[in-house]
């Protein structure tokens, strides 16, 4: 899943004290699934706002709202009612949430109140941890089902570097060597034979190196 942080309080304050109206727009998704975005923080989130905003003698109202999906407008279609009503909307979901609300309503000011961090697979109960890029062409088929894009911190398709020191990566004693996992892998598969094979270049076009990407799904009717 996607996940995301939320930003510094006083970071979320200067995008949005000076405005009068703010509604804060939770997302029912992967943020909340996360434990960052979902209603319950868009609510907390908006209290902790009131509080301080009343403190300081900023007058206006602080409201929200959580739809199931940021990222699709058939949800941001309903909150039409409250967005009108707001001088600027602040997004709990990933940055696809602001921006999406940012095409929706092109007259409205919006503010990201999170960082997004990465896609991310839950290792254990309340961790995440970056198992892919999105980098538009896989190749762990080759790689015993372990992303060397990801995971290897020299995104190295034929590895391991010669920083490799008891299955751990040189960057940190922390950090899991990806090249160890594949060979792990790849033995208790019986397939070692795969890595005689080089990988050769990979297409980085259909990265996000080469610009927004767009996935269409051709002869789809709705
Ligand atoms: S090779 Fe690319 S698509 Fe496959 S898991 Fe790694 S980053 Fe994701
Ligand atoms: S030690 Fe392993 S994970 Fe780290 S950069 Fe080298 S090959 Fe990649």
């Amino acid at each position: 899943m996607i996940t995301a942080e939320r930003k510094n309080f006083d970071e979320i304050r200067r995008m949005t004290d000076a405005h009068r109206h703010v509604l804060v727009v939770g997302c029912n998704t992967c943020v909340a699934v996360s434990l960052s975005g979902g209603e319950k923080e868009a609510e907390q989130l908006a209290a902790q706002l009131r509080i301080a905003r009343r403190r300081d003698g900023i007058e206006g109202s602080v409201k929200t709202v959580t739809v199931l999906r940021q990222c699709e407008n058939e949800y941001l279609d309903s909150i039409s009612a409250q967005v009108g009503q707001a001088d600027v909307v602040l997004s709990t979901a990933c940055g696809i949430g602001p921006q999406g609300l940012a095409v929706r309503y092109p007259g409205k000011r919006v503010a990201p109140a999170m960082n997004t961090n990465m896609i991310g697979y839950v290792k254990e109960h309340h961790v995440w941890t970056e198992y892919c890029v999105s980098c538009g062409f896989c190749v762990i088929g080759f790689t015993g089902g372990v992303c060397p894009v990801a995971r290897c911190a020299k995104t190295l398709l034929n590895g391991p570097c010669g920083g490799s020191q008891n299955g751990r990566c040189e960057i940190s004693p922390d950090v899991p060597c990806a090249w160890q996992e594949i060979y792990d892998r790849l033995a208790a598969l019986g397939d070692l034979d795969t890595l005689a094979r080089i990988l050769g270049p990979k297409k980085w076009n259909v990265s996000n190196s080469g610009g927004p990407r767009t996935m269409k799904k051709e002869g789809f009717k709705p």
